[in-house]
């Protein structure tokens, strides 16, 4: 072997030199979009008449006064508002949208990765250029849909990703509702963690297999056979050590949590975000605002749960937990907002149709937020969440094109975010209605 190394160097250093038969890398490509109104989401001023120059997938140029550059590809969007892609940072992309979390066992891992695949789609056409998905059930399922994604092999938003959910054995994020002799697949019950080192633990494998943050259960869950959302689960020695873990890796923490006591260890544990938080209490709003932790109030499930949206195969014991929370979490949300927490937007996406997730900005102004707080919580915050905001959440030249248009003005009519006409993510046209 050691003789052919010679003999190997040899033959590369003659093909390269040669080069026969290659081509030289293509040049990014260039578009220019035409912004009849474009929404500065940092500041809410309407701008007319934009110019977008896009190279290599990010913005390059953007103003009234821009150069296009020659040969570039010139997309008409002069009767359309122009403003960023949209952001999630609640969803559940990969996983099966089924009522009843057991019909899982139904499919195979393979069967579930495929099924999922609409999920995504419908997602990225509705306006979501990223989101932030926050578990599943099936281990690294996540993980497989966002890398398909950023390959060209499924159509999707640009994804973060959990791994799995970090819950205690029954919790809030387990499989649960099985006969005690029934034994689940390994990727089933993952997350499982019982103690500070077994939380640890669990981080360190999530780190390792891709994840881009962890999503732990600190309380019981709605729509979890035997959980009780307003019963404190992970203890704050392990909600600490999830957190401690977790930064060693670079990554941020999302805890579920209902409860008001689970609501409040997760905040003093360091969490960059709580998920839900419907009971959230005055201490907790404060402590919310003291540690700057976001609040992620997916106020619009309700109508999914218990009010029209209502799915009829529910389970009777998700719409007992669920019993008296919807009004009391909107009207924390409003609390929470008069107080100054910082809120990004958050759906829950699985609850509702993957597809609907706008339906919730209208929500989040009818419980106090401005149109402009609404759409910032999508763009500018949700990007911040994500520690992504040299990249994602508004159109500002270096950051990735991932833009969407809308027919008249979303500060007067945020409902229009519900309609998008056209979607690009890192210049790429996905969606472009006439
Ligand atoms: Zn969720």
């Amino acid at each position: 072997m050691l003789k052919q190394i010679p003999s190997l160097a040899l033959s590369l250093a003659c093909c390269a030199s040669i080069s026969f038969g290659q081509r030289p890398p293509a040049p990014p490509q260039v578009s220019v979009v035409r912004a009849g109104r474009l929404l500065d989401v940092d500041t809410g001023r309407l701008l007319t008449n934009q110019i977008i120059v896009i190279r290599g997938g990010k913005i390059e140029a953007l103003g009234d006064h821009v150069t296009l550059p020659p040969s570039a590809t010139v997309i008409d969007l002069s009767k359309y508002t122009v403003l960023p892609g949209l952001i999630d940072c609640h969803t559940h992309l990969a996983d099966l949208p089924f009522e009843e979390p057991l019909l899982v066992l139904q499919k195979s891992a393979a069967e579930t990765a495929y099924a999922v695949i609409p999920n995504a789609r419908v997602t990225l056409l509705a306006g979501f250029t990223t989101v932030r998905d926050v578990g599943v059930y099936r281990a690294f399922n996540d993980v497989a849909l966002r890398d398909a994604i950023a390959q060209g092999n499924v159509i999707g938003p640009r994804m973060f990703v959990a791994g799995a959910y970090i819950t205690i054995s029954l919790g809030a994020g387990a499989m649960t509702g099985l006969a005690p002799d029934m034994q689940l697949p390994w990727d089933l019950h993952f997350g499982e963690a019982n103690s500070p080192w077994e939380v640890r633990q669990k981080v360190r494998e999530l780190a390792h297999r891709g994840a881009d943050h962890i999503k732990i259960l600190s309380t019981g869950a709605v729509l979890t056979h035997g959980s009780n959302p307003k019963s404190v689960e992970f203890t704050p020695e392990e909600l600490r050590a999830a957190v401690d873990e977790a930064h060693n890796f670079g990554l941020r923490v999302a805890a579920h949590a209902h409860a008001a006591e689970g609501i409040k260890n997760a905040i003093r544990a360091g969490v960059a975000s709580v998920e839900h938080a419907t009971l959230i209490d005055d201490e907790g709003i404060a402590l919310a605002k003291e540690h700057g932790t976001y609040l992620d109030m997916d106020i619009y499930d309700e109508e999914c749960i218990q009010g029209e949206g209502k799915k009829n195969a529910t389970p009777a014991d998700f719409l007992e937990h669920d019993r008296g929370l919807g009004e009391l979490h909107r009207q924390n949300f409003a609390k929470a907002l008069r107080a100054g927490v910082k809120m990004s937007f958050s759906t829950d996406a699985s609850v509702c149709p993957h597809n609907i997730n706008a339906r919730q900005l209208t929500y989040i102004i009818k419980y106090s937020m401005t149109p402009l707080q609404a759409i910032q919580s999508a763009t500018i915050n949700a990007a911040d969440l994500l520690g992504k905001s040299d990249l994602l959440g508004n159109l500002h030249p270096g950051k990735y094109a991932d833009l969407i248009a809308v027919s008249g003005n979303p500060l007067e009519d945020v409902r229009v975010l519900e309609n998008v006409k056209f979607v690009m993510k890192e210049g790429k046209v996905y969606k472009q209605e006439q």
